[in-house]
């Protein structure tokens, strides 16, 4: 019920006005503007209905300057003051004496104004938001910091417990929270879709689910004593959409407490999510154009079953750092490395148990590198690597120690029965008969060769 607040500073109307407006409203009436101070202090009437005699002054006025509306209710002899009042703040009047019927008309009227602008101040709000959020959400391309802004907003605008978006995998049927009002830092929160059936239904029809009440609503038979403690009454899951086609991915989950959501504020959640759908399908591409980028590479340069760089891969750096060793003059050694007798140890322990020695091998190679080398699977088992600005010295230094690495290297694939030893030959640029990366390489195999013919588990360097 309205609540009507009616002063009368004579007390004279006061009686009579409030009877006839109980039957309609709540209605609170003073004859002291003390007690409509106090009263004032822990409630506002949604009207003021203001008996104005010659007991109402100028400091009476003041007091409901901030309240709207105000009907002014004026006896003949105070028609005068009129203007003062309209000055003064009230909204509306009435000569009196007025009828019972007349001055519900007027209040009722005076009621739906100010919900017309209450509604239309909501409606100014709210396009402000959605002008903000589209703003800020096209300003960016990162996706968490665009989902939070979006989320965010919309908890401002509409009150309620949270507001977040889920990510949906249709092919995995799980979903994940990728972004929540209360905080900007949480993403990608496992959620357990039997718990969500109100998610489940949303994406079953590709529409929007209400709940009203959580209470009530069938949907949320299963889930009502899981959800019940948590206060939350209300709940909207919002499909996003792009083009037709949903996103697939994306939904909004939004609840509260105290009230179910009005109309508007649907309609407010929708028109965001809408708006903002081609942006968030932009940032998607790119995330996944920069993952599969980062993982096609990955893949193109990376050799199988070692996970070292492939020998493609080395070729083009070994390029690179040749011309730059060429301009700069700075040294550059290539290690050529063969693992000796390989062979025996597929025959002896399966080709399966020589793929975990090659892998393992790989492994010691990689942690007793620097990490500017360049290290590589050649191909079967022959690795290469490149140490940029390496002369002679340094170079035989490197390469024994990743002799003797692998010499004492106890490898788990072979229950630690059996040792490896490995050749390495060495070539190191500036040399008169290196011209080109090709020639560092075919002479580090050269030594390599050397280094096979003279016994195997030994350095020979190029010269
Ligand atoms: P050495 O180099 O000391 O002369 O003897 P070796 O036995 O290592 O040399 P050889 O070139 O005769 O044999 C190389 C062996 O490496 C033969 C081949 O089956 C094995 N090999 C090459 N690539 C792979 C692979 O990817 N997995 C496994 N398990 N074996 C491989
Ligand atoms: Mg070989
Ligand atoms: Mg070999």
């Amino acid at each position: 019920m309205k609540q009507v607040l009616v002063f009368d500073a004579g007390g004279r109307h006061l009686k009579r006005i409030s009877t006839h407006l109980k039957k309609h409203y709540s209605v609170y009436g003073f004859s002291s503007i003390e007690d409509v101070r106090a009263h004032l202090e822990n409630s506002t009437p949604d009207i003021v209905i203001l008996c104005m005699s010659q007991d109402l002054n100028q400091k009476h006025l003041k007091i409901f300057k901030d309240l709207s509306p105000v009907i002014g209710v004026v006896g003949k002899e105070m028609q005068g003051t009129v203007k003062k009042a309209f000055s003064a703040g009230i909204t509306d009047f009435l000569i009196a004496p007025c009828s019972p019927f007349e001055l519900k008309l007027s209040i009722e009227s005076a009621l739906k104004s100010k919900s017309r602008i209450e509604k239309l101040q909501k409606e100014k709000e709210r396009l402000q938001a959605i002008n903000e959020t589209t703003f800020l959400v096209s300003s960016t391309l990162d996706l968490q910091e665009m989902l939070y802004t979006i989320v965010r907003k919309i908890a401002e605008i509409v009150p309620v417990v949270r507001c977040s978006m889920i990510r949906i995998d249709k092919e995995e049927n799980t979903a994940d929270v990728v972004a929540t009002s209360e905080n900007p830092k949480i993403k990608n929160i496992k959620l357990d879709l039997d718990k969500y059936p109100e998610i489940k239904e949303a994406i079953l029809t590709k529409h929007a689910i209400v709940v009203n009440d959580i209470k009530t609503d069938p949907i949320m038979m299963d889930v009502r004593d899981i959800i019940s403690p948590l206060g939350i009454r209300s709940i909207i899951v919002l499909p996003i959409f792009y083009r037709d086609t949903a996103i697939g991915t994306l939904f909004l989950r939004t609840s509260r407490s105290s009230r179910s959501f009005s109309q508007d504020e649907i309609r407010f959640c929708s028109t965001v999510t809408n708006a903002c759908a081609n942006a968030i399908y932009n940032a998607f591409l790119y995330e996944r154009l920069e993952y599969e980028k980062t993982s096609l590479g990955k893949l193109a340069i990376t050799d199988f079953l070692t996970g070292l760089y492939n020998v493609r891969y080395f070729y083009h750096r070994i390029e690179e750092e040749f011309t730059r060793a060429l301009r700069y003059k700075f040294p550059l050694t290539c290690l050529m490395l063969d693992i000796d007798f390989f062979k025996r140890i597929n025959d002896t322990y399966s080709h399966r148990v020589g793929d975990q020695v090659l892998k393992e091998f790989a492994q010691v190679l990689k942690k007793n590198v620097r990490s500017g080398d360049l290290l590589a699977r050649y191909g079967g088992e022959e690795f290469i690597i490149l140490l940029p600005n390496t002369a002679k010295t340094g170079s035989i230094t490197a390469s024994e120690k990743l002799r003797l690495c692998i010499k004492d290297h106890k490898f788990k694939s072979l229950r630690g029965k059996e040792a490896i030893t490995v050749s390495v030959g060495v070539a190191s640029f500036p040399n008169e008969r290196i011209n080109t990366s090709d020639d560092l390489i075919t002479c580090a195999d050269t030594a390599l060769l050397e280094a096979k013919t003279k016994g195997r588990n030994q350095v020979v360097f190029y010269t």
